[in-house]
């Protein structure tokens, strides 16, 4: 646009941000009342071991279909909950849907549920999970959170704190997406992880280009060393899967291994077989 003057493109961008601004209100609100109206739906991803057919849970992914614009990617409304207040409830819902499902899987699947930064933070997190697992009756050690390394590091002492709390419980915690973030060799060190979960940009890249393999065996070894399970996410093709386990990784999640599904359309892909006689419970 140089042929517009100075003013003009202020007054462009300016339009722009305001009816981007806009838009984002207007979500937040639908949100607001779609959590209400209790239409966001929880999917469930497989998570298994790679040397075998061996299933270890799922990890939980939040859904919402708009009455208008039809699906919206959590990746777009999470941090638009997390801006305006909504991340509270919508984060409280989640764990308590993953839970209750997962409580009428037979063990020992475990459900993987993802905590945003904002609602890491918040001191009454240890709480809610205790209430919901005595709500739910899920054990302990069938649920594991998922947090990013931006969940942690804008004040490294709290987040160890609350982190202490949660495992106490003896809930797991994993580290979602590594080696996206920065000071990710730090984290391992300070937070006492249970499992990494190796971000799925690694993967994509890994039959092509030298530089992903080798960072991927690189965190494969520092797992082993470290003594921390490594899962590899996005695996979509044979290759991928035969490449990650030639090379040692525990645990696989992807396209290949299981799309994201209901709770319903579970026990059909052999996955978790549900408890009969407690739905009316
Ligand atoms: P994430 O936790 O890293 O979840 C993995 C994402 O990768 C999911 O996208 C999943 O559907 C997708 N995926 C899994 N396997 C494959 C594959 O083989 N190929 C491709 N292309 N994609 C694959 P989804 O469900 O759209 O979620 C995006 C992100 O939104 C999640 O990334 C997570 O950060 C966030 N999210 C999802 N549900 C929740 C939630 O309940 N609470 C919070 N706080 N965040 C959530
Ligand atoms: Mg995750
Ligand atoms: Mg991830
Ligand atoms: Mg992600």
């Amino acid at each position: 646009h140089a042929k517009h003057g100075l003013l003009e493109t202020l007054c462009f961008y300016d339009a722009d941000i305001a009816s981007e601004v806009r838009e984002r209100r207007q979500l937040a609100e639908d949100l607001r009342l779609a959590l209400e109206n209790d239409e966001l739906e929880v999917h469930y991803q497989v998570q298994m071991a790679l040397d075998g057919e061996h299933i270890h849970g799922y990890e939980a992914l939040l859904r919402w279909h708009h009455p208008e614009k039809g699906s919206i990617s959590p990746a777009v409304f999470i941090p638009i909950a997390e801006e305006n207040g909504l991340i509270g409830p919508v984060g409280a819902w989640v764990l308590r849907r993953s839970c209750r499902d997962a409580s009428h899987w037979l063990p020992p699947y475990r459900v993987a549920v993802n905590v945003s930064a904002v609602q890491f933070m918040d001191a009454n997190l240890p709480n809610l999970v205790q209430e919901v697992l005595l709500e739910t009756g899920l054990s302990p050690d069938r649920l594991e959170l998922e947090l990013t390394e931006t969940a942690l590091i804008k004040d490294q002492a709290r987040s160890l704190h609350i982190m202490r709390q949660i495992k106490a419980l003896g809930v797991g915690i994993a580290l979602d997406d590594f080696g996206t973030g920065y000071s990710s060799l730090g984290t391992l060190r300070t937070f006492p992880f249970d499992k990494i979960k190796l971000d799925k940009s690694f993967i994509d890249d890994v039959g092509q280009d030298r530089q992903s393999k080798a960072i991927i065996r690189a965190i494969l070894a520092l797992g082993k060393s470290l003594d921390i399970p490594v899962l590899a996410e996005g695996i979509e093709t044979s290759e991928q899967m035969e490449l990650l386990r030639a090379e040692g990784c525990d645990e696989g999640q992807g396209f290949l291994l299981g799309r994201p599904s209901p709770n319903s359309a579970l026990a059909g892909q052999g996955g978790p077989k549900q408890r009969k006689n407690e739905e009316a419970a």
